[in-house]
């Protein structure tokens, strides 16, 4: 078997663009890269027994700085996740915020990031006794240029795999093994030509795809699936929800939503920390408006990228400084 190279060790569903980075945080400090490794007989090797995050950091150049969009929030999911599949391991929102601003300062990355918070099992099997598990935590931090894909939109297949629900994988929490249903449908999309999968969820009612929300415009109304339809409780989500109803002034309703309602469909969008708001301008077969950026999107990414930008002037409380590079 011939091993990866250097240059396949960023993971796929980070962004596009990528150099592997020179350091990384693992288990308390900033390490070459190259030194961050796992024994292949973990838990986390085995079964992937690991939760991890996915934020954003916005370089404000006025400012030398980044702002780090909801880190509290992102937090309080790791903990959240780990929780539920119970990997021992308390990440508060200060340490968090200190490894990022020596590995930032370390990396000198002058531009928008993406970071990738997560904690997993080394030893421990079955069994949660902290007694018994080894706990780690690495974080990497990638460069992360705006997607393409926000301008030019994404083409969507209903996929014909099932989001997994609750009472088997819940969605709700960002688990790394949750990944596997999500990835089957994205390789059925691209297989089939297409740019992303809708997955419905076992009710049949539209879930999200495999890494954002799913919204849809009809008729004036913004609607999106409740969290309790098989989804991540998504950061982005409720910002977009938050922006629409109290920035846009547009009616947001939050309920089951029918495949046949994106079909039919002024506009349709996803959210998401990575894809930010982007465009859907296909479902399937069916062309959504006129193939393009619809009204209400373009006017969303302008809202969502004015408060993620806005530094040392916002006033919503969504943003945390990064340290002053020099
Ligand atoms: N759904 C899934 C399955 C995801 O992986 C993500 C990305 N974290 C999202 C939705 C969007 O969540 P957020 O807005 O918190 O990034």
């Amino acid at each position: 078997m011939s091993r990866a190279t250097a240059a396949d060790t960023v993971p796929s569903g980070s962004p596009a663009a990528l150099s592997t980075p020179e350091y990384i945080w693992m288990n308390g400090a900033v390490r070459p890269w190259q030194d961050a490794n796992v024994h292949v007989w973990t838990e986390v090797v085995l079964r992937a027994a690991s939760v991890f995050e996915g934020l954003r950091g916005y370089w404000v150049p006025e400012e030398s700085r980044h702002y780090f969009v909801h880190l509290d929030e992102h937090v309080r999911r790791l903990r959240e996740s780990a929780r539920v599949v119970r990997i021992p391991g308390e990440v508060t929102t200060d340490e968090l915020h200190k490894a990022l601003g020596e590995l930032i300062t370390a990396l000198g990355y002058r531009e928008d990031v993406y970071v990738r918070p997560t904690l997993y099992l080394e030893k421990g099997r079955y069994t949660s006794k902290a007694s018994a598990v080894d706990t780690g935590f690495f974080m990497p931090v990638f460069q992360s240029p705006r997607e393409p894909s926000i301008d030019t939109g994404v083409r969507c297949q209903i996929s014909s795999w099932r989001r997994s629900g609750d009472q088997s994988a819940p969605p709700r929490v960002k688990a790394a093994a949750n990944y596997y249903n999500l990835r089957l449908a994205r390789l059925e999309a691209e297989a089939n030509g297409f740019d992303e999968s809708v997955l419905l969820n076992g009710a049949g009612k539209v879930a999200e795809t495999g890494g954002a929300s799913v919204f849809l415009v009809r008729r004036n109304t913004v609607i999106t699936p409740r969290l309790s339809d098989s989804i991540l409780e998504s950061i982005t989500r409720q910002s977009a929800i938050d922006l629409l109803a109290n920035d846009l002034g547009m009616d947001v309703e939050v309920r089951e939503v029918d495949r046949t309602e994106l079909y039919l469909a002024d506009e349709v969008f996803l959210t998401g920390t990575l894809c930010e708001i982007t465009p859907v301008v296909a479902v399937d077969q069916f062309g959504i408006g006129d193939g393009t950026t619809g009204p209400v999107t373009r006017r969303l990414q302008q809202a969502y990228y004015d408060a993620c930008r806005a530094g040392a002037n916002e006033s919503r409380g969504w943003l945390t400084a990064g340290p002053t590079l020099g």
